[in-house]
This record gives structure tokens, C-alpha cells and sequence, in this order.
């Protein structure tokens, strides 16, 4: 199923653009929006609730165009189409072309355009910490991220409390999943978890130590990355029982994008070849 909801040939007086004499006079700007949604529900409702109001969005459109200056219109329809599905949300993703048929070139043409598509991804996130409160720790961050306009919490696991082992003195660990929806790229998210590592460990130096609070992203969509400094599926899942096991509360079924195998069966494995490696150290 595909439902959209299209606005053609909007027509936009604003001042973007990298030449003064653009940011001063202004000029004219088409855009063509795609809104995606699931109209079934306003379909048998016959009720505008159910759905989005087209004519919000082009006043919506209308207004973010005139209200701020942008250099490039890749940077209007970037930051426009995040904000259409934070003020819309029953909008999945967004297709948005911005046309400039008076911009400033030298030579005859009937116009430029730039089109983009943005969408909310929906990813997995490992929370972990290991000092006297917590679960507070982790709960704050969550209602952190839910504030954050970019992302949704969709769902979050039971935390789980396991103790330390290895013989060095320390607190329990406590670990959760969440799946969190969210209109940050993979890089932009990380950046968004180590501050709010940062903060978490703000708070634990004024009163207990160093940072406490670790986020890992385990998956992103079924998106594969593979950085210097991000990897995603998150390398070390597979092997972590206190990852699999919130994981697949929330998760039971979803499937690892490169090794194949659900959740579950990511956590039949692993106990099988922990028994395995216990069985070879005897
Ligand atoms: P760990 O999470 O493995 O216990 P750290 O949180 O200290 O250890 O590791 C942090 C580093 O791991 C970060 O600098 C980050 O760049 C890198 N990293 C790579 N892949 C990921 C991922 N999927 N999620 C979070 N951090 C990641
Ligand atoms: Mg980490």
C-alpha cells in the first residue's frame, strides 16, 4: 500500500538563495510535495482527524519558506521536509521539490529544481549503565530522546539487572533496548547518544565518578554501515545476552540484516555456544 498525499506547482515569494540581491528582492519558488501516510483509516472515517489537512500543509509550507533564509535550497528542503512530519505525524516520509525558475543564470532556462526524500527510520538502541540509580539514569535518557522533536520512543524493554562478573568490584548492570523512531541520519544519531552520554556523565562526576550511561545503536532500519567509528548492525550484539534478551521482548522477529537470523534465533545461538565454550574449558 502507497498513500500519498500530493500538492503540485505551490507557489512561494521568498528571499533563498547565495547572492545578496536574492536574500534582498526575493524571488518566486514552486514546490511539489509527497506526503506518505496510510489514508485507510480517514478512508472509512470520512473524518479530516484521520488524515492530514492538505491546505495546513502548503499554509505550513508557505510559511517555513518565508520565515527563514537559507543559502541553498538543498538546506530549505532538508530542514522543511523533517519539520512537515514533526508537525504532521501521521507522515511517514516526505518527497519535496523546491523549483527556482528565476534564479540568477546567465543562460535561458525554464527552471532548477532540487528533490529530496526524508522518512522516519526506525532503529534500536542498547542502553546500559552500571551505578546506584540507574534505572533513572536510563529513564531519563529516554525521556530525553522522546523530547527530542526528532525522535519517538515507539517501544521500550523491561530493564534488565545482571551482576558483574570477572571478579572486580562493581555495581550491578542494568540494560534495556528501545526502538526509537527517528528523522536522524546514522551519523547524526550517534552524535545525539554521546550527548546524552555526556549528560549522564555530567551528572556521576559531581556525585559518583565518570560516565555511566552507554547507548549503543544496534540496528537502523536494515541498514548496513560499516565506519571507522560507526558500525551498524552493532558488531558485538550477537555475543551480548544482555542485548538479545531485552532485544527480543520488543523485537522477537526482527531480523539481523547480515547475519540472517532473527532475534531469537540470535539468542538460541549464543546460548548454545556459550554452553560450548564452557563445555572446551573443562
Ligand atoms: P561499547 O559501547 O562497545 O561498550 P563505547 O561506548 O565506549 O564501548 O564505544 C564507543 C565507540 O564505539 C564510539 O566512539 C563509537 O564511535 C563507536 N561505535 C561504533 N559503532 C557503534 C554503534 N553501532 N553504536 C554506538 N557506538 C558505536
Ligand atoms: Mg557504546
Amino acid at each position: 500500500m502507497k498513500d500519498e498525499i500530493i500538492i503540485s506547482g505551490l507557489k512561494v515569494f521568498a528571499w533563498h538563495g547565495v547572492y545578496e540581491e536574492e536574500q534582498e528582492k526575493g524571488q518566486n519558488f514552486i514546490i511539489n510535495a509527497r506526503l506518505a501516510l496510510d489514508t485507510s483509516q480517514a478512508g472509512a472515517t470520512d473524518s479530516l482527524e484521520d488524515s492530514v489537512d492538505y491546505a495546513k500543509v502548503c499554509l505550513f509550507i508557505n510559511d517555513f519558506m518565508r520565515i527563514n533564509r537559507f543559502n541553498l535550497i538543498e538546506a530549505v528542503a532538508n530542514q522543511m521536509a523533517r519539520k512537515i512530519m514533526v508537525r504532521f505525524p501521521m507522515t511517514q516520509s516526505v518527497e519535496l521539490e523546491i523549483m527556482k525558475p528565476e534564479a540568477p543564470i546567465p543562460v535561458p532556462f525554464e527552471t532548477v529544481s532540487v528533490k529530496i526524500e526524508r522518512s522516519w527510520h526506525r532503529t534500536y538502541i542498547a542502553t546500559g549503565s552500571n551505578m546506584g540509580d540507574s534505572e533513572d539514569i536510563i529513564s531519563n535518557a529516554i525521556a530525553n530522546l522522546d523530547a527530542d522533536e526528532n525522535c519517538r520512543v515507539f517501544k521500550t524493554s523491561k530493564v534488565y539487572r545482571s551482576k558483574p562478573y570477572g571478579g572486580v568490584e562493581q555495581d550491578d548492570y542494568y540494560n534495556s533496548v528501545i526502538c526509537l523512531d527517528t528523522l536522524y541520519s546514522p551519523i547524526e544519531l550517534l552524535t545525539r547518544l554521546q550527548e546524552e552520554e555526556k549528560e549522564a556523565g555530567r551528572e556521576r562526576l559531581v556525585k559518583w565518578g565518570p560516565r555511566t550511561l552507554d547507548l549503543d545503536i544496534i540496528y537502523y532500519d536494515d541498514l548496513i554501515v560499516e565506519r571507522d567509528h560507526l558500525r551498524i548492525p552493532h558488531v558485538d550484539m550477537s555475543n551480548r545476552d544482555f542485548v538479545l534478551l531485552p532485544l527480543s521482548e520488543i523485537a522477537p522477529y526482527k531480523r539481523h540484516p547480515i547475519l540472517g537470523l532473527n532475534t531469537l534465533e540470535l539468542l538460541a545461538r549464543l546460548k548454545t555456544s556459550f554452553v560450548y565454550t564452557m563445555k572446551e574449558e573443562e
